[in-house]
Protein backbone atom coordinates (compact mmCIF):
# COMPACT_ATOMS: atom_id res chain seq x y z
CA UNK A 1 0.00 0.00 0.00
CA UNK A 2 1.45 3.42 -0.97
CA UNK A 3 1.53 6.25 1.27
CA UNK A 4 -1.66 8.92 0.36
CA UNK A 5 1.17 11.36 -1.66
CA UNK A 6 3.78 9.34 -3.43
CA UNK A 7 6.27 11.05 -5.15
CA UNK A 8 8.72 8.40 -6.63
CA UNK A 9 11.92 9.44 -8.43
CA UNK A 10 10.53 12.52 -9.76
CA UNK A 11 12.60 14.71 -12.29
CA UNK A 12 10.73 17.90 -14.03
CA UNK A 13 12.60 19.74 -16.68
CA UNK A 14 10.28 23.62 -17.35
CA UNK A 15 9.55 22.86 -21.79
CA UNK A 16 11.28 25.89 -22.48
CA UNK A 17 14.45 24.96 -20.50
CA UNK A 18 15.00 21.10 -21.97
CA UNK A 19 17.54 22.70 -25.33
CA UNK A 20 19.57 24.83 -22.51
CA UNK A 21 21.84 24.52 -20.51
CA UNK A 22 19.06 25.29 -17.45
CA UNK A 23 19.31 23.02 -14.50
CA UNK A 24 16.07 20.66 -14.18
CA UNK A 25 13.46 22.23 -11.37
CA UNK A 26 13.06 18.73 -9.72
CA UNK A 27 15.68 16.02 -9.47
CA UNK A 28 14.88 12.55 -8.20
CA UNK A 29 12.78 13.55 -5.78
CA UNK A 30 11.47 10.72 -3.28
CA UNK A 31 8.95 12.43 -1.24
CA UNK A 32 6.55 9.97 0.80
CA UNK A 33 3.80 11.63 2.97
CA UNK A 34 1.37 9.47 5.24
CA UNK A 35 -2.55 10.50 5.69
CA UNK A 36 -2.74 12.89 8.24
CA UNK A 37 0.70 14.17 8.43
CA UNK A 38 1.61 17.48 8.63
CA UNK A 39 4.73 18.35 6.75
CA UNK A 40 6.63 21.73 6.07
CA UNK A 41 8.49 22.56 2.90
CA UNK A 42 11.25 24.97 2.86
CA UNK A 43 13.92 25.79 0.53
CA UNK A 44 15.04 28.66 -0.77
CA UNK A 45 13.65 30.93 -4.01
CA UNK A 46 13.98 28.31 -6.84
CA UNK A 47 14.61 25.06 -4.82
CA UNK A 48 11.60 23.66 -6.34
CA UNK A 49 8.72 23.43 -3.89
CA UNK A 50 6.06 25.54 -6.39
CA UNK A 51 7.04 22.96 -8.87
CA UNK A 52 7.02 20.09 -6.22
CA UNK A 53 3.42 21.12 -5.44
CA UNK A 54 2.38 21.24 -9.09
CA UNK A 55 3.39 17.89 -9.30
CA UNK A 56 0.42 16.48 -6.49
CA UNK A 57 -2.29 17.76 -8.33
CA UNK A 58 -1.26 17.03 -11.93
CA UNK A 59 -0.92 20.50 -12.88
CA UNK A 60 2.53 19.30 -13.93
CA UNK A 61 3.62 15.38 -14.84
CA UNK A 62 6.89 14.21 -14.14
CA UNK A 63 9.17 13.90 -16.95
CA UNK A 64 10.74 11.00 -15.03
CA UNK A 65 8.93 9.16 -12.36
CA UNK A 66 5.85 8.93 -11.11
CA UNK A 67 3.44 10.34 -8.93
CA UNK A 68 0.67 8.64 -6.56
CA UNK A 69 -2.12 10.74 -5.05
CA UNK A 70 -3.94 8.26 -3.04
CA UNK A 71 -2.61 5.41 -4.84
CA UNK A 72 -3.88 7.20 -8.31
CA UNK A 73 -1.44 7.95 -11.28
CA UNK A 74 -1.26 11.79 -12.29
CA UNK A 75 -0.37 10.75 -15.32
CA UNK A 76 -3.64 8.75 -15.92
CA UNK A 77 -5.90 11.53 -17.24
CA UNK A 78 -8.99 9.78 -16.87
CA UNK A 79 -8.20 10.39 -12.86
CA UNK A 80 -7.41 13.90 -13.19
CA UNK A 81 -10.94 15.35 -11.45
CA UNK A 82 -10.46 12.49 -8.67
CA UNK A 83 -7.11 13.44 -7.65
CA UNK A 84 -8.11 17.40 -8.37
CA UNK A 85 -10.80 16.81 -5.76
CA UNK A 86 -8.38 14.57 -3.32
CA UNK A 87 -5.48 16.79 -3.37
CA UNK A 88 -6.79 20.84 -2.89
CA UNK A 89 -4.43 23.49 -3.83
CA UNK A 90 -3.58 26.99 -1.96
CA UNK A 91 -2.00 29.16 -3.41
CA UNK A 92 0.05 32.39 -1.93
CA UNK A 93 -2.62 35.20 -3.02
CA UNK A 94 -6.05 34.89 -1.87
CA UNK A 95 -7.26 37.80 -4.69
CA UNK A 96 -6.37 35.02 -7.12
CA UNK A 97 -8.50 32.48 -5.72
CA UNK A 98 -11.58 34.18 -5.31
CA UNK A 99 -14.41 33.82 -7.79
CA UNK A 100 -17.66 35.40 -6.53
CA UNK A 101 -18.86 38.46 -5.22
CA UNK A 102 -20.52 36.92 -1.80
CA UNK A 103 -18.56 34.85 0.52
CA UNK A 104 -20.91 31.88 0.83
CA UNK A 105 -21.47 31.68 -3.29
CA UNK A 106 -17.76 31.83 -3.22
CA UNK A 107 -17.42 28.64 -0.70
CA UNK A 108 -20.28 27.06 -2.62
CA UNK A 109 -18.60 27.23 -6.35
CA UNK A 110 -16.62 24.24 -6.38
CA UNK A 111 -19.46 21.92 -5.03
CA UNK A 112 -21.58 23.39 -7.63
CA UNK A 113 -19.09 22.71 -10.19
CA UNK A 114 -19.17 19.36 -8.88
CA UNK A 115 -23.19 18.85 -9.72
CA UNK A 116 -24.01 18.33 -5.91
CA UNK A 117 -27.54 18.72 -4.52
CA UNK A 118 -28.31 21.74 -3.17
CA UNK A 119 -29.02 20.24 0.67
CA UNK A 120 -25.15 18.99 -0.15
CA UNK A 121 -24.05 21.80 -1.15
CA UNK A 122 -25.58 23.90 1.77
CA UNK A 123 -23.85 21.15 4.26
CA UNK A 124 -20.82 21.73 2.86
CA UNK A 125 -20.51 25.84 2.79
CA UNK A 126 -21.86 25.29 6.52
CA UNK A 127 -19.52 23.04 7.50
CA UNK A 128 -16.44 24.95 6.10
CA UNK A 129 -17.05 28.20 6.79
CA UNK A 130 -17.32 26.96 10.24
CA UNK A 131 -14.12 25.45 10.31
CA UNK A 132 -12.04 28.35 9.04
CA UNK A 133 -14.14 30.28 11.75
CA UNK A 134 -15.90 32.28 9.12
CA UNK A 135 -19.24 31.86 9.26
CA UNK A 136 -20.42 35.29 10.71
CA UNK A 137 -19.07 36.67 7.59
CA UNK A 138 -21.18 34.64 5.13
CA UNK A 139 -22.85 37.21 3.22
CA UNK A 140 -19.78 39.62 2.90
CA UNK A 141 -18.00 40.64 0.00
CA UNK A 142 -15.00 38.96 0.00
CA UNK A 143 -13.07 42.11 -1.47
CA UNK A 144 -14.35 43.98 1.92
CA UNK A 145 -12.10 41.19 3.75
CA UNK A 146 -8.94 41.56 5.50
CA UNK A 147 -6.05 39.06 4.08
CA UNK A 148 -6.16 36.63 6.59
CA UNK A 149 -10.15 36.15 6.15
CA UNK A 150 -9.62 35.98 2.21
CA UNK A 151 -7.03 33.31 2.57
CA UNK A 152 -9.30 31.56 4.95
CA UNK A 153 -12.57 32.19 2.46
CA UNK A 154 -9.93 30.42 -0.17
CA UNK A 155 -9.14 27.40 2.23
CA UNK A 156 -13.02 26.85 2.62
CA UNK A 157 -13.59 26.99 -1.25
CA UNK A 158 -11.64 24.44 -1.26
CA UNK A 159 -12.31 22.15 2.14
CA UNK A 160 -15.57 22.51 -0.18
CA UNK A 161 -14.25 19.71 -2.37
CA UNK A 162 -13.74 17.60 0.54
CA UNK A 163 -10.12 16.83 -0.08
CA UNK A 164 -8.13 14.70 1.97
CA UNK A 165 -4.98 16.64 0.98
CA UNK A 166 -4.20 19.89 1.33
CA UNK A 167 -1.19 21.66 -0.49
CA UNK A 168 -0.35 25.40 0.45
CA UNK A 169 1.94 27.38 -1.20
CA UNK A 170 3.01 30.00 0.88
CA UNK A 171 -0.08 31.11 1.80
CA UNK A 172 0.94 33.65 4.43
CA UNK A 173 3.25 35.11 2.69
CA UNK A 174 0.63 38.44 2.00
CA UNK A 175 -0.31 38.68 4.69
CA UNK A 176 0.14 40.39 7.95
CA UNK A 177 0.94 38.95 11.52
CA UNK A 178 -2.14 38.14 12.53
CA UNK A 179 -3.85 37.13 9.34
CA UNK A 180 -1.14 34.67 9.52
CA UNK A 181 -1.83 33.76 12.82
CA UNK A 182 -5.45 33.25 11.62
CA UNK A 183 -4.58 30.80 8.87
CA UNK A 184 -1.98 28.82 10.74
CA UNK A 185 -4.73 28.24 13.38
CA UNK A 186 -7.11 26.92 10.80
CA UNK A 187 -4.84 24.95 8.95
CA UNK A 188 -3.84 23.29 12.53
CA UNK A 189 -7.13 22.63 13.18
CA UNK A 190 -7.84 20.54 10.00
CA UNK A 191 -5.21 18.27 10.57
CA UNK A 192 -5.73 18.15 13.78
CA UNK A 193 -9.12 17.94 14.39
CA UNK A 194 -10.28 16.72 10.51
CA UNK A 195 -7.04 14.42 10.12
CA UNK A 196 -6.68 15.99 6.78
CA UNK A 197 -3.37 15.76 5.54
CA UNK A 198 -1.43 19.08 4.99
CA UNK A 199 1.81 19.83 2.95
CA UNK A 200 2.74 23.19 3.73
CA UNK A 201 5.22 25.39 1.69
CA UNK A 202 6.11 28.41 3.54
CA UNK A 203 9.32 30.68 4.18
CA UNK A 204 8.73 31.04 7.64
CA UNK A 205 10.30 28.56 9.96
CA UNK A 206 7.69 29.44 13.37
CA UNK A 207 5.03 27.57 10.83
CA UNK A 208 7.07 25.12 10.05
CA UNK A 209 7.93 24.57 13.88
CA UNK A 210 4.09 23.76 13.48
CA UNK A 211 4.49 20.80 11.66
CA UNK A 212 5.21 16.91 12.36
CA UNK A 213 8.00 17.10 9.17
CA UNK A 214 10.49 19.26 7.88
CA UNK A 215 11.66 19.01 4.19
CA UNK A 216 14.18 20.99 3.10
CA UNK A 217 14.44 21.48 -0.67
CA UNK A 218 17.62 22.64 -2.55
CA UNK A 219 18.58 23.32 -6.06
CA UNK A 220 15.61 20.48 -7.12
CA UNK A 221 16.65 17.94 -4.04
CA UNK A 222 15.75 16.87 -0.95
CA UNK A 223 18.07 18.66 0.95
CA UNK A 224 17.24 17.96 4.69
CA UNK A 225 14.40 15.95 6.23
CA UNK A 226 13.38 15.08 9.95
CA UNK A 227 11.31 16.42 12.35
CA UNK A 228 11.54 20.29 13.19
CA UNK A 229 13.74 19.76 16.24
CA UNK A 230 15.98 17.58 13.85
CA UNK A 231 16.36 19.57 11.15
CA UNK A 232 16.71 23.31 12.98
CA UNK A 233 19.44 21.88 15.25
CA UNK A 234 21.47 21.39 12.03
CA UNK A 235 21.84 24.92 12.30
CA UNK A 236 25.01 25.28 9.95
CA UNK A 237 23.59 22.83 7.23
CA UNK A 238 20.17 25.16 7.73
CA UNK A 239 22.77 28.57 7.06
CA UNK A 240 24.34 27.00 4.34
CA UNK A 241 21.01 26.08 2.06
CA UNK A 242 20.55 30.22 2.61
CA UNK A 243 17.79 29.51 5.30
CA UNK A 244 17.55 31.27 8.66
CA UNK A 245 16.96 29.04 11.40
CA UNK A 246 14.21 30.34 14.17
CA UNK A 247 15.26 33.12 16.25
CA UNK A 248 15.28 30.74 19.71
CA UNK A 249 17.73 28.18 17.78
CA UNK A 250 19.72 31.24 16.78
CA UNK A 251 20.02 32.20 20.20
CA UNK A 252 21.26 28.90 21.13
CA UNK A 253 23.64 28.34 18.34
CA UNK A 254 25.19 32.07 19.06
CA UNK A 255 25.77 31.37 22.49
CA UNK A 256 26.72 27.50 22.19
CA UNK A 257 29.60 28.87 19.69
CA UNK A 258 30.65 31.18 22.45
CA UNK A 259 31.51 28.16 24.71
CA UNK A 260 28.32 27.55 26.61
CA UNK A 261 27.33 24.14 25.71
CA UNK A 262 23.36 24.37 25.46
CA UNK A 263 21.07 22.32 23.44
CA UNK A 264 19.52 23.09 20.15
CA UNK A 265 16.68 21.80 20.03
CA UNK A 266 14.16 24.13 21.85
CA UNK A 267 12.05 25.55 19.11
CA UNK A 268 9.40 27.47 21.00
CA UNK A 269 10.01 30.70 22.86
CA UNK A 270 8.87 28.77 26.41
CA UNK A 271 11.37 26.13 25.76
CA UNK A 272 14.00 27.88 25.04
CA UNK A 273 13.29 30.08 27.94
CA UNK A 274 13.06 27.46 30.07
CA UNK A 275 16.31 26.07 28.78
CA UNK A 276 18.17 29.77 29.14
CA UNK A 277 17.08 29.82 32.79
CA UNK A 278 18.28 26.08 33.78
CA UNK A 279 21.40 27.28 32.43
CA UNK A 280 21.53 30.58 34.43
CA UNK A 281 21.06 28.51 37.85
CA UNK A 282 23.34 26.07 37.20
CA UNK A 283 25.68 29.17 37.12
CA UNK A 284 24.82 30.51 40.28
P1 LIG B 1 10.39 27.72 -5.48
O1 LIG B 1 8.91 27.55 -5.41
O2 LIG B 1 11.14 26.89 -4.50
O3 LIG B 1 10.81 29.15 -5.40
P2 LIG B 1 10.10 26.86 -8.25
O4 LIG B 1 9.55 25.49 -8.18
O5 LIG B 1 9.15 27.97 -8.56
O6 LIG B 1 10.91 27.18 -6.90
O7 LIG B 1 11.26 26.91 -9.33
C1 LIG B 1 12.22 25.89 -9.48
C2 LIG B 1 13.06 26.21 -10.74
O8 LIG B 1 12.24 26.14 -11.89
C3 LIG B 1 13.69 27.59 -10.72
O9 LIG B 1 14.94 27.50 -11.33
C4 LIG B 1 12.74 28.40 -11.57
O10 LIG B 1 13.42 29.44 -12.22
C5 LIG B 1 12.24 27.38 -12.58
N1 LIG B 1 10.86 27.69 -12.98
C6 LIG B 1 9.79 27.82 -12.17
N2 LIG B 1 8.66 28.07 -12.87
C7 LIG B 1 9.04 28.09 -14.17
C8 LIG B 1 8.33 28.28 -15.40
N3 LIG B 1 7.02 28.47 -15.41
N4 LIG B 1 9.05 28.22 -16.54
C9 LIG B 1 10.39 28.00 -16.53
N5 LIG B 1 11.11 27.80 -15.42
C10 LIG B 1 10.45 27.84 -14.25
MG1 LIG C 1 7.41 28.96 -5.02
Amino acid sequence: MRSIVSAEDISYTYPQDENQASPAALEHVDIKIEKGEFVAVLGHNGSGKSTFAKHLNAILLPSGGAVYIDNMDTRDQSLLLAIRSRCGMVFQNPDNQLVATVVDEDVAFAPENMGLPPEEIRRRVDACLETVGMTEYRDRAPHMLSGGQKQRIAIAGVLAMEPSILVMDEPTAMLDPSGRREVMSAVLKLNREKGITVVLITHHMDEAAMAQRVIVMSRGKVALEGTPKEVFSKVDEIKSLSLLPPQTVELLWRLDKKGYSLPLDRLSVSECADTLEAFLKAKD
